[in-house]
């Protein structure tokens, strides 16, 4: 949150200038000359890492399974910690029970809106089986929650909304839910960013972070927008982080049913889906890159802050 300058201050100020003199703005910790430079040298490594550890433990985050609501109470406190507003969004799973995307945001306000995702949830070979989703995709979540800390509190020309989905795993269940939502209260959505496996280690370290942007799928209109702001992230990672970077289409996440709604949709991707643990109950804390983690995150403040208006 913004600290308020203090009523000692402010009558200090007064006190100083005597009656009728023209009165100086208070100005603030979070003043909005801040660079993208600034914002991304806030990201925590420490941090990160404690959110992959915290979210793994959970011995699985499969959206059916009966303990679920307890995981959707860890994004929530997640959230929460600086005391953000926090809306929990229902939607039906096939079998019946109901269950959450968590979100952070007033989808209200009348500034375009910029919205950051990633999926909570994880899968192994069975249910029935751990999935401590590591990698798949409490990176993606501990990115999530890094950029929220950093960002929320500032006043952007675009407002962003962060949103954690579950049911990714089931073919996209909560964004589906979401983009529906989305689409019926015609947001005004000029970005959706997804964050789906971010700390992957590669075999070969210089491997490059994958740029996803829009190159066709369901709506065309959308591509252009979809296209420039996957260069810009492309430049962003050059300037600020130490990513080699090259570029896909969007694919089999949860940007699709935002894609297919119409609205321009980037993503990040580390490549783990060629990964042993991809999927498995091997997908653990100890096999994360963190440093690659760090780097990453470093990127989705960038992105999301030059999609705010800032430079
Ligand atoms: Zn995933």
């Amino acid at each position: 949150m913004v600290p308020a300058p203090t009523r000692r201050a402010l009558l200090l100020g007064a006190g100083l200038l005597g009656a009728g003199a023209t009165f100086l703005r208070p100005t603030f910790a979070h003043a909005q000359a801040t660079s993208i430079a600034d914002l991304v040298d806030q990201v925590r490594p420490q941090t990160l890492r404690q959110h992959v550890f915290g979210l793994s433990a959970f011995p699985t985050r499969w959206t059916d399974h009966p303990d679920f609501p307890a995981v959707e109470q860890w994004v929530v406190d997640a959230f929460g910690a600086d005391g953000a507003e926090i809306t929990r969004q229902p939607y039906a799973m096939p079998s019946g029970k109901t269950r959450h995307n968590i979100v952070v945001g007033d989808p209200s306000d009348p500034r375009e809106m910029v919205l950051v995702g990633a999926h909570f949830d994880s899968i192994s070979q069975t249910p029935a089986q751990d999935a401590p989703g590591a990698n798949d995709n409490a990176t993606g979540i501990a990115a999530l929650l890094e950029a929220q800390r950093i960002l929320a509190p500032l006043n952007l020309d675009r407002q962003i909304v962060f949103v954690a989905f579950s049911g990714e795993e089931q073919g996209l269940l909560g964004s589906r839910a979401t983009a529906e939502i989305a689409a019926q209260e015609a947001w005004p959505l000029a970005l959706m960013l997804n964050l789906d496996m971010l700390g992957f280690r590669p075999p070969q370290p210089d491997a490059p972070m994958v740029i996803e942007f829009d190159q066709g799928n369901v709506v065309p209109s959308n591509d252009a927008q979809a296209r420039a702001f996957g260069h810009e992230a492309a430049r962003l990672a050059a300037a600020h982080t130490t990513l080699n970077t090259t570029h896909t289409d969007i694919w089999a996440s949860d940007y699709m049913p935002f894609e297919a709604r119409g609205f321009p949709c980037i993503g990040f991707y580390d490549g783990g889906a060629e990964s042993a643990f991809y999927h498995t109950s091997s997908d653990s804390p100890d096999h994360v890159d963190y440093q690659r983690l760090e780097q990453v995150t470093r990127l989705v403040v960038a992105t999301l802050a030059s999609a705010g208006g800032l430079t």
